[in-house]
Parts: C-alpha cells; structure tokens; sequence
C-alpha cells in the first residue's frame, strides 16, 4: 500500500493528537499520565452559586472533557460533545430545527437514523425528503422551509460515496446547515469539515471505540455558536454518557490509525477475493475499480474501513445457509469492532425502512454486510471460502 492505493494520504499526526491532545500531566492535580475517570455527579460550592469549573455531571466531567478535546482536534474542528448514542447525538441536533422546517437527507441511510427522522422528527412538525445520491436531485428538495442538509458516506448498506465537496457548495450557496455523519470512515479516513461540513456526527459506538463493548455518539463543529449550543444540548437534554465509557474510547481512539490501517487492509483482501467468486454477483467497496463513485473515493478520501457489501447469487435460502456457516464472522449488527461481523441487512438493520424503499436502494435478501475484523486475513478468507462452499 505504498501510494496508499490511490486514495489520499493518510492524515499526519492523528496518533500523537490521540495520545497527547488535552491530556498533559502536568494540568493534572497528581500528574496521572492516563486520564483518571471521574465519577462524581455533583461539586462543592465555596459559596451558593461560586462554583470552580464543574457544577453537576450532565453540564460538564472532566473525563468527558478531554475524550471532546480529542475528537474535536482529531476532526480538525474546534468542538465535539458526546452523547449517549449515536442517535442520542442526532436527536439532539434535531433540536435545532422547529415545527414547519424540512431537511434533506440521503435516501440510503442507517436504519435508526431513519426511523428516527419517519417516526420522531415528524411528531414535532419537521419534514424530512429522501434524496437520491446527487446534488441535482438534493438542489430539487429544497423548498423555502428547508434547513439542512444531512448525508453519510459512504452509505450504510450499500456503500454510495457522497461527493461531499459539491454537496457542501449547494448547502453554502442555499445558506443550509450541511451534516455529515462520518462513522463509517473515521477521522483517519475523512474529514468532512474540509469539504464544508458545518456538523460532523458520530457514533463513537463503531470505529471510534472498536471493541464493540461502548454506546456513544457525539457532534463536532468548528461554529463556536453551535459548539455552544451542543454542549448546551447535554445539560438540556441530557442525553449524556457515563465517565467509565467515555475512558474507554479515549483508550481505544489511541490505537485507531493502526486499527483502521487493518480494516482496510483486511476488508479490501475480502472484497477481492469475493469480487472473483463464481458464486457472487456483485461486491461494493469504495476501493474496488468497479465500485461507480471509486475515483470521487479516492478524491476525498484516505482509505476505507472494514465494511463492505456483497449480494450472493441466489435467494434468502442461499443467504441464510451462508451465513449459518460462517465461524470466524459472527452473525450479528452492528459493525466496526476487532470481531468480523456480517449482517442480512433486510432482516437485521433495515426491517424498519419501508419495503418501497428497500427495494429503490438494493437492500434484497440475498445483500449481505460484512464489517471485516482484525483477525489474520487467511483465516477470514478460509472462513468464506468455506461457507461459499456450503451454499
Ligand atoms: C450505528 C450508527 C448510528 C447510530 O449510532 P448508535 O451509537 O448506535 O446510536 C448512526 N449512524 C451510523 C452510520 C451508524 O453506523
């Protein structure tokens, strides 16, 4: 991967921000050199109302603290807030839109962002349209009442890239918000606020933390007023993680570059090796040649994560003896952990979208999701093979 497989270089210094950005010692009453987990909800007054830096655990802890300082530097931003989930993040920002606004979001979405907007968004009077995967067609929803624009790329399940850096000039030139939700790509991979993102979401529950044991999500902006107005939606809202999880991403996000040099190199292996299989019809990974938007990918990108999609020749028969068979990847939602995981994603992440939907986006069920792990690509490989072999 020497020219990094055509894709822009990798970002510098993402390690040393994670290792070093806002966690000094020597800012630190006993000089820990490891971030200490601070459990207490509340802190003395000197007087009523004269309170030092922190008041109550939901407006303010110090280890959620430095765990924003770093994924807003590593986003190259000037705020970050977490949250508890990711949709604990999303909910929150919805929050700055009011009864009789719209937005425009891209029609292949992750399921609970879906469900959130159809379901949620619409109790409180605000109107969401589903755009297909261009500007053209985002530039044709916007209506006087619009107010934002909210995309992920890639696409979760079928993997489109978003051209972001057009997206962001129509959200510019119409004066809307433009969200990106990076969770599938990470910092290491894109950073949506050089190409105009005003909001960055993520759930911290996929790469960020990686072991598949933390629920978080967060907001990151270089606004100073919607920095202000995050933080003010922790303390509002409330919907805020707990100090011990939000320790175990700043532990995790220490080893992210070498994690995510291994998801990509394991997932691009797998989606090689599928892409020549007799018994495959068609795989999606952005770094595949035959992938439709691979050169925008490698314009606005770095790399890719361990996630692609593939769909197998056959139907849900076929679909379910494959994956039965699988050792090695698990069977189960979710995606981004050191486990390799694979999903039908029609009956395990997507049962909620409405068929019609469904079926504009390719969601079948013979289309399977696989986030690729950090286990040694032979046995990955052997683990395919295998199962292919039994269908
Ligand atoms: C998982 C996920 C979410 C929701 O995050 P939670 O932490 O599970 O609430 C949002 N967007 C994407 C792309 C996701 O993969």
């Amino acid at each position: 991967m020497s020219n990094n497989n055509g894709f822009l270089p990798l970002p510098k210094g993402l390690s040393t921000i994670a290792i070093h950005e806002g966690q000094d010692p020597d800012k630190r009453t006993n000089r820990e050199v490891v971030i200490p987990i601070s459990m207490t909800t509340t802190y003395k007054q000197e007087a009523p109302g004269n309170y030092k830096e922190y008041e109550y655990i939901r407006h303010g802890n110090p280890t959620r603290d430095a765990l924003e300082k770093i994924i807003a530097k590593m986003e190259c931003a000037k705020h970050a807030a977490c949250f508890s989930s990711g949709l604990g993040a999303i909910s929150s920002l919805l929050t700055l839109l009011k009864h009789g606004d719209h937005f425009v979001c891209i029609e292949d979405i992750y399921g609970g962002t879906n469900r959130l907007f159809l379901e949620i968004a619409s109790n409180f009077g605000i109107e969401v349209t589903f755009a297909e995967n261009n500007v053209d067609a985002f530039e044709k929803c916007i209506r006087p009442s619009t107010k934002m624009i909210f995309v992920e790329s890639p696409t979760n399940p079928t993997l489109q890239v978003v051209d972001l850096e057009e997206m962001g000039k129509l959200a510019k030139r119409r004066n809307l918000m433009f969200v990106v939700d990076n969770t599938f790509l990470t910092p290491f991979f894109q950073r949506p606020i050089s190409f105009g993102a005003d909001v960055v979401v993520h759930s911290l529950s996929k790469y960020m933390n990686g072991h598949s044991d933390v629920c978080m999500g967060a907001l990151v902006t270089n606004d100073d007023k919607l920095g202000e107005k995050f933080h003010f939606f922790q303390k509002a809202i409330g919907a805020v993680p707990s100090p011990f999880d939000c320790y175990q991403i700043i532990r995790s996000l220490k080893t992210l570059p070498l994690r995510m040099k291994q998801h990509f190199k394991n997932g691009l292996a797998v989606a090689e090796y599928l892409e020549k299989h007799p018994k495959i019809e068609k795989v999606m990974h952005p770094a595949l040649p035959s992938h439709p938007q691979h050169e925008l990918a490698k314009r606005q990108s770095s790399g890719h994560s361990g996630i692609l999609s593939f769909y197998l020749k056959g139907d849900m028969g076929a679909s379910t003896k494959f994956l039965n068979s699988l050792k090695y990847f698990t069977l189960a939602p979710s995606l981004g952990g050191a486990e390799s995981l694979a999903a039908l994603n029609v009956l395990m992440t997507h049962s909620w979208v409405p068929e019609q939907q469904r079926k504009k986006l390719g969601i079948t069920d013979n289309l399977i999701r696989l986030s690729v792990g950090l286990e040694d690509e032979e046995d990955l490989i052997a683990d395919l093979e295998q199962a292919l072999n039994n269908v």
